[in-house]
């Protein structure tokens, strides 16, 4: 009797070769990027202590009430949590090592993280971040800088009609006044509000503005607006139009929505989203914004900080439909028969590589003719071939398989230039 098979867990996705082409095109885009605007990586553990994420991103939030893969160590009875997000690792990390005490910091972190979520195209319960953190930085310029970042990080990728929502919620303050509004306000709508919402009225008002139920729109709309509770020279309005000042400079189209909250509840000031019409329901592929009063929350001395995290998924959903992508297709597939020819095929292979080539060599055998359709089928340019007559000359036969050249034949020293001289004449 067959065993049954074990299916991978719902929500959570094998990514395989195809599309890890363009995880690692994204990655590789990203991590550059990063690097060029001084940002540092930095890796935080997969699982911390649930209290980090009840108290960092609040216990009213989606996140926490329904979303958190929690459990207990069996040794210690301890409660612990699969990261549903990035950032209060990061600050727990900062606060441990002391990381801000001489200077601010720039770090970026990247991996999965985990949401007990209804799973859709584009929602996944293991999804992955890129995750990117200024800490210790007060000014409109840090805010806007990792904006300016995100959309040049779109140019490089060859992604066109990302839109860019920008909002602020203030400061503590001017929350609460927005929050007492938003109460009176809510409360006479009290009957047109769903289940959910009527429970946030009296634990996370704020967090009704961020209903994604269609029905709660219309009332959504007609609610106070956190910006007429902002005075007319706020610091926290100041930081505002400094963030708008610096993305006009830039050239960055912007649009302000009032009503963007975000659904984490350590946010102050600016809030931030790349939204694409491409993507259905799922259209929010970065976000964040800055979190001035995280660092103390988790016990930390007051230090501002500023965030966003890239969805992976939503990214590659993106990339697979319009994005330029790398190219994954070997430059040479080595083609080679009989026991002499395979310590040559290896020789060979491994000098085109020190050329920086990209080159795949046979594997398992098989006739010349069955070798040749899978050096066909891998996409390479060249197919080099060593035979036994090959073996005897000190010679390797190189066939292009999608270059405008000529088959030739060539001491294995000179392979690499040739191949190298029509990737030049190529491009
Ligand atoms: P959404 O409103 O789509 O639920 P969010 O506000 O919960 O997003 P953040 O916590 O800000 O999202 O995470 C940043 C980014 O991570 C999102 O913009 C999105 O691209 C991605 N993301 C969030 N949750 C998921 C998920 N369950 N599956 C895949 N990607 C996700
Ligand atoms: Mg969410």
């Amino acid at each position: 009797m067959d065993a049954p098979t074990i299916q991978a867990v719902r929500g959570m996705n094998d990514v395989l070769p195809d599309e890890a082409v363009l995880w690692e095109h994204l990655e590789h885009a990203a991590r550059k990027i990063f690097a060029q605007y001084g940002y540092r990586n930095l890796r935080v553990p997969i699982v911390e202590a649930t209290g980090l994420f009840v108290r960092g991103i609040g216990d009213a939030t989606d996140i926490v009430e329904h979303e958190m893969y929690s459990f207990e160590d069996r040794l210690n009875g301890e409660s612990l949590t699969l990261r549903p997000e990035a950032t209060a690792g990061i600050v727990r990390a900062a606060i441990e090592h002391h990381l801000t005490y001489e200077r601010p910091q720039r770090v970026w972190t990247a991996g999965p993280m985990f949401r007990h979520e209804r799973p859709q195209r584009g929602r996944y319960r293991q999804f992955h971040q890129l995750d990117v953190e200024a800490l210790g930085f007060e000014g409109p310029d840090v805010d806007a800088e990792q904006i300016v970042m995100l959309s040049r990080l779109w140019e490089k990728l060859g992604l066109a009609g990302m839109s860019l929502h920008i909002n602020t919620i203030g400061d503590p303050d001017e929350r609460l006044a927005h929050r007492r509004a938003l109460v009176a306000y809510f409360g006479e709508h009290a009957g047109a509000l769903d289940e959910d919402s009527r429970r946030r009225l009296a634990t996370n008002p704020l967090r009704i503005l961020d209903s994604k139920n269609p029905s709660m729109q219309s009332i959504i709309a007609g609610a106070p607006k956190l910006v007429d509770q902002l005075g007319a020279d706020s610091a926290s309005r100041t930081h505002f139009e400094g963030v708008k000042a610096i993305l006009s400079e830039a050239g960055i189209a912007f649009e302000v929505n009032a009503r963007l909250v975000r659904g984490l509840d350590y946010y102050n000031r600016t809030v931030f989203e790349w939204v694409t019409d491409r993507l259905g329901a799922q259209g929010t592929v970065a976000g964040g914004g800055r979190y001035d009063g995280l660092f103390e929350q988790l016990g930390g001395k007051a230090t501002a900080a500023c965030g966003f995290a890239i969805g992976v998924e939503r990214m590659v959903l993106l990339l697979k439909d319009g994005g330029r992508t790398a190219e994954s297709v070997p430059d040479a597939y080595v083609v080679h028969v009989g026991e002499a020819a395979a310590p040559l095929a290896r020789t060979t292979a491994e000098r085109l590589r020190d050329a920086g080539l990209t080159v795949t060599v046979n594997a398992g055998g098989g006739s010349i003719k069955a070798q040749m359709r899978r050096a066909d089928a891998s996409g390479a340019r060249w197919a080099l071939i060593v035979g036994e007559d090959e073996v005897r000359s000190n010679r390797v036969a190189l066939k292009p398989l999608r270059v405008a050249a000529e088959q030739v034949s060539l001491p294995p020293e000179t392979v690499a230039k040739h191949i190298g001289a029509t990737l030049e004449r190529a491009e």
